[in-house]
């Protein structure tokens, strides 16, 4: 089916993948815009297309990401590299850093903490250019990832390979917020859809899925500005438990907030002034 001589309009409708990846693989494959599948809906495959097009598909129906497929992921408007060292970002995201933007004074510092692909530092520092946004994180790999996008997309990041709050000691922040691993041991998801091919160590703590988050809680007093904020996604059954966390620690104003989906995604608190 996928030959020489079918046209992208044909293709469209015959890949076996759905609607949209369809589209996704078949563009990054023949390296066209997407407005091209209508421009050019009559163009025909050549015999080197059709092949690099039907390893692109088996790869996909071999359970691999798309977005690691065509190395891209849009995020909060902007592109986003993604390899396999990095989480692939992920609209939930976007509550955190919005909640981040809301609560970020002028001229602020902001941390990021396991940043991974960059998404909330870069997101942040490109909406906001007046903070100044600090992003770390234990993997290489992951910084190397997180610099190219934060240079592909114009924005002024500081980047630390950091095991927490290792590289910023005495350093404060009027913001920190963290996507960190929550997902506990064992937790069936880890072996599904996507998360067969992310890597572990951004996904979960290889514990009760709370370690990371503690750890960033019991950090953040001592790195946040009187009156800072801590916000921090965590999993869809969760949101009590850091609640909890925060409010033993001294948080007020402690909250959640719902995502898209309606799930407590993020929960966060402020120091007092
Ligand atoms: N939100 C991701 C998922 O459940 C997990 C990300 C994380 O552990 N930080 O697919």
């Amino acid at each position: 089916m996928i030959e020489a001589g079918a046209t992208l309009g044909q293709l469209q409708r015959a890949l076996p993948l759905d609607p949209l990846e369809n589209r996704i693989l078949l563009c990054h494959a023949l390296g066209l815009p997407r407005t091209a599948l209508i421009t050019q809906a009559e163009r025909a495959l050549t015999d080197e297309e059709a092949r690099h097009l039907a390893g692109l598909v088996q790869r996909r129906l071999d359970g691999e990401p798309i977005a690691y497929i065509v190395g891209e992921r849009e995020f909060f408007g902007l592109p986003f590299r993604v390899d396999p060292a990095v989480l692939i970002p992920r609209p939930d995201t976007e509550l955190i850093v919005e909640l981040a933007i809301e609560r970020l004074p002028q001229r602020a510092r902001l941390l990021d903490m396991g940043t991974g692909s960059g998404a909330i530092a870069v997101a942040v520092a490109h909406t906001r250019p007046d903070a100044e946004v600090t992003a770390l994180d234990l993997s290489e790999a992951a910084l190397a990832a997180a610099q190219a996008n934060a240079a592909a997309n114009g924005a002024r990041v500081r980047f630390l390979h950091s095991d927490w709050y290792g590289a910023v000691a005495g350093e404060t922040f009027e913001l920190i917020a963290s996507n960190p691993p929550y997902i506990a041991a064992g937790d069936r998801h880890l072996g599904e859809g996507d998360l067969r091919f992310e890597p572990v160590g951004a996904l979960t703590d290889h514990a009760d899925g709370l370690s990371a988050l503690r750890i960033i809680v019991a950090g953040a007093p001592a790195h946040l500005a009187p009156g800072g904020w801590l916000l921090l996604e965590h999993g869809y059954d969760q949101a009590e438990a850091v609640r909890e966390l925060l409010a033993a620690r001294g948080f007020i104003d402690v909250q959640s907030w719902r995502d898209l989906a309606g799930i407590e995604r993020v929960s966060g608190g402020r120091l007092a002034a």
